[in-house]
C-alpha cells in the first residue's frame, strides 16, 4: 500500500493584518496542515489604525489594540503563534528557516513546506536620532510620554501623505503647536482641488505648513515625528530576489518567483499595474494574506483588490477608490473626468457640500477613479465606487440609477447620482 507523507508546516512570518490573515486562510484551505506563526514582538494581531485614538485620548492605552495570549489563537483555530521570535535567514534549498529566540537569545531551525512573507514595512531609512516614528504599538509609550509632558510645546510632522494628516488629526487635539512638513504638497496623489483645500482648512486649525521643507531633528521643546519615507521591512537572510529591498514581487496569486514562498501586505509590491494593483493600507494586506495563506496550504485563489483609501483631517473626510493622479497621467488612452461640488443634504438641513471626482475611460465607460472630500458622506461613496470598480461595472449601467432617500444622509437626488448624470448618457 502507497503511503504519502504529510505535508510539512506553512510558516508565516509576521503576526499583523496580513499574517494573521495568512494564517487563519491556510487552516481553512487545509485543516490538517500545521499552521506555525511566528512574530518578533511579545505581542500579536495589533491595529496600527487605532493608535491615533490613543494619542487623542478617545482609548486609554494600547491595551484594547493587541493580543498577548497566543494560546487563544491554539485553542480556537489550531495555529501556533510563536512570540519574540525573529525570522533571520531563509535556506530554501533545504526548506529550513533559520529563527532567533528573542526571549532566551538563541538561534534554532525551523522546517516548512511553504512560506509566507508577511513583515510589513517599517519607515526609511530607520534609527535617525532626533526623530520618533509611529509604526508599532509599544514606539507609542515614549512618543506620548514627550507629548504629555509640558515642556514640549511644538510637534513637528514630516510628511503630507496619509499617515502624516492623520497624525497631524490626532495631533490637534493636544493643544500644542503643530508644524506640518512635506516636499510635495499635502496628498500628492490627489487632485490639485483636494490637495488646495486641505492647505486652507490646515491653516484655519492654525498648523503652520512648511511645504517643500525638511522637518528639523527634535529636541526637548520641540519633538518630531516622522511619517513619510516606508520600506519593506526584509532583513538580508529573508531577501531571496535581487530587487526584493524595493518589495517583494508578486503576482495576483501572491506567489514570489521563488516556488512556494508567497508574500503579503506592506512588504509586497505586485508585479501586475493597474486599477485592481492594491496598493497599501490594512484591508489590501488583509485580502492579500487571505490569498497568500489559502494559496501557501494548496488553494487556487486570486487578489482582484482594489486601492481604496480614507482619511479624516480636522473634520473632513477625504478618500480615493482606484487609480492615484500619477498612474492617471500615465493612461495610454483618452481619459475623461467631471468633477464639481454638490450638496449633501437637502437645504432646509443646512449646507453640506461633497467635493467629488470621476476619471473614465469614455471609449468604454469603464471607471478609473474617484475622488471625494467633505463633511460627511465621502466613506460610503467611496465604498461604493470600489465596489463598482471590482466589479466591472461600466458608465452605462449606471445610467438612472436610484438610490435610498433620508434626509439625514443625502439630498433626493443623491450626490453621486448627480455626479455620474454630468458624464452624458453617450457615454457606454
Ligand atoms: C498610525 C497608523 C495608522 C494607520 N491607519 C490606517 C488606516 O486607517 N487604514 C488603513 O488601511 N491602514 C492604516 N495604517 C496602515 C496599516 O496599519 C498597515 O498597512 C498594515 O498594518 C499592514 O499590515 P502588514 O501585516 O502588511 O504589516 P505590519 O502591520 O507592519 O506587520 C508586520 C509584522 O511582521 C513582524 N515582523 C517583521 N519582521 C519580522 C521577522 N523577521 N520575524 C518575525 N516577525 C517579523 C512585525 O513585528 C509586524 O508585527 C496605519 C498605520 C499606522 C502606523
Amino acid at each position: 500500500m502507497a503511503h504519502t507523507l504529510p505535508l510539512g508546516p506553512v510558516v508565516v512570518i509576521g503576526a499583523s493584518a496580513a499574517g494573521m490573515a495568512a494564517a487563519v486562510a491556510a487552516r481553512r484551505v487545509d485543516p490538517k496542515r500545521e499552521v506555525i506563526l511566528l512574530e518578533r514582538m511579545p505581542y500579536y494581531a495589533f491595529a496600527s489604525c487605532g493608535l491615533p485614538e490613543v494619542i487623542k485620548g478617545n482609548l486609554p492605552d494600547i491595551t484594547p489594540l493587541v493580543h498577548r495570549n497566543p494560546q487563544e489563537l491554539g485553542e480556537k483555530l489550531g495555529i501556533t503563534v510563536l512570540l519574540q521570535q525573529e525570522a533571520r535567514r531563509i535556506n530554501h534549498g533545504r526548506r529550513k528557516l533559520q529563527v532567533r529566540n528573542l526571549l532566551l537569545d538563541s538561534e534554532y531551525e525551523l522546517d516548512y513546506s511553504a512560506l509566507v512573507l508577511a513583515t510589513g514595512a517599517r519607515p526609511a531609512p530607520p534609527g535617525r536620532t532626533g526623530y520618533f516614528t509611529l509604526r508599532y504599538p509599544h514606539e507609542l509609550d515614549k512618543l506620548l510620554g514627550q507629548l504629555r509632558d509640558n515642556s514640549c510645546r511644538r510637534v513637528n510632522v514630516s510628511g503630507g501623505g496619509v499617515l502624516g494628516l492623520t497624525l497631524v488629526d490626532a495631533l490637534l487635539s493636544l493643544g500644542k503647536e503643530v508644524h506640518l512638513y512635506t516636499r510635495d504638497t499635502l496628498l500628492a496623489s490627489f487632485p490639485p482641488e483636494i490637495s488646495l483645500l486641505l492647505v486652507k482648512l490646515l491653516e484655519e486649525h492654525q498648523v503652520e505648513l512648511h511645504l517643500q521643507e525638511q522637518a528639523p531633528p527634535g529636541n526637548r521643546e520641540e519633538l518630531t515625528l516622522l511619517a513619510h519615507g516606508v520600506e519593506p521591512h526584509l532583513p538580508a537572510g529573508l531577501r531571496l530576489g535581487r530587487d526584493w529591498d524595493q518589495g517583494i514581487p508578486i503576482d495576483r496569486s501572491c506567489r514570489t518567483e521563488v516556488e512556494g514562498i508567497f508574500a503579503c501586505g506592506d512588504c509586497a509590491r505586485p508585479r501586475y499595474a493597474g486599477r485592481r494593483a492594491g496598493a497599501g493600507g490594512a484591508a489590501t494586506a488583509n485580502r492579500q494574506g487571505k490569498v497568500a495563506g489559502a494559496n501557501a496550504a494548496g488553494g487556487k485563489e486570486r487578489y482582484n483588490g482594489v486601492f481604496a483609501v480614507l482619511l479624516e483631517i480636522a473634520g473632513l473626510e477625504v478618500g480615493r477608490a482606484g487609480f492615484t493622479l500619477a498612474q492617471l497621467k500615465q493612461e495610454r488612452q483618452p481619459v475623461a473626468s467631471v468633477s464639481g461640488n454638490f450638496r449633501l443634504l437637502p437645504p432646509w438641513l443646512g449646507a453640506s457640500d461633497l467635493f467629488m471626482r470621476l476619471d473614465y475611460r469614455p471609449a468604454s465607460g469603464e471607471i478609473l477613479a474617484f475622488h471625494a472630500i467633505g463633511v460627511r458622506g465621502v466613506g460610503s461613496r467611496i465604498n461604493q465606487v470600489a465596489g463598482w470598480i471590482q466589479a466591472d461595472v461600466t458608465l452605462s449601467r449606471l445610467h438612472n440609477l436610484e438610490q435610498a432617500y433620508h434626509p439625514r444622509y443625502s439630498a433626493v437626488t443623491d450626490p453621486l447620482v448627480a455626479l455620474l448624470a454630468r458624464t452624458g448618457k453617450g457615454v457606454k
